[in-house]
């Protein structure tokens, strides 16, 4: 595989991304919020992201910068990462399948918001980002260059350890003893691991 094919890749995850959030993104707005914690923070975390996830290997793909920073291609990454991508993909799409109306870009409790549990919600109870992590992953393995690559762990990483304790607790605020149990048997990431 060489370079060029791996950057044409990343895009295409990228625009398969911008498409399953589409119709997620439609409902959303038709459900009214009846609590929000975002805010200044908030705003800052999901710029981090933008900016590791879309931003910088944009660029990169675009323009070649920086191109100081590129390595040579090393197929067997390119292949696994574009396994993660479409690993990514098929998690993200079912995240939003069963999440519903419960889903927001940033921290929101939403009209009639019930808890989910079942589904990919089973085992994790942050499968979302496990599918942004595997994004970062398959960014990492497809653009051989320091900075773009990297650059997805780094902005991801800033809203996840931003992010998941804060959300965590407005769950318990929300949905109490249930969130807590349900904390107890699932793992955050990772089923059984993390
Ligand atoms: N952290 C989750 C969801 C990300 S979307 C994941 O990674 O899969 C963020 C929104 O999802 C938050 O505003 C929160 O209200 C909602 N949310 C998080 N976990 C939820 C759950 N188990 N059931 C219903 N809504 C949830």
């Amino acid at each position: 595989m060489t370079a060029t094919i791996s950057k044409i890749i990343w895009l295409a995850f990228g625009l398969a991304w911008f498409v399953l959030r589409l119709r997620p993104r439609r409902r959303s707005r038709a459900t009214p919020v009846r609590y929000s914690a975002r805010g200044v923070r908030e705003f800052v975390l999901l710029a981090a992201s933008l900016m590791g996830l879309g931003i910088v290997p944009a660029v990169y793909v675009a323009t070649h910068f920086p191109r100081f920073a590129d390595y040579p291609e090393i197929p067997v990454l390119s292949y696994l990462g574009t396994a993660a991508g479409v690993a990514c993909l098929w998690l993200f799409h079912r995240t939003h399948s069963d999440l519903g109306h419960n889903w927001s870009v940033s921290l929101d409790l939403r009209e009639r918001h019930t808890l989910v549990t079942t589904g990919v919600y089973g085992s994790v109870r942050h499968p979302m980002y496990s599918a942004f992590w595997l994004m970062a992953l398959a960014q990492v393995l497809l653009l051989p260059n320091w900075v773009a690559g990297p650059a997805g762990l780094v902005g991801f990483g800033i809203l996840f350890f931003g992010r998941v304790a804060r959300e965590e607790e407005m769950m318990i605020a929300a949905f109490g003893e249930e969130y807590r149990a349900y904390m107890r048997r699932t793992a955050r990431v990772v089923p059984w691991l993390y």
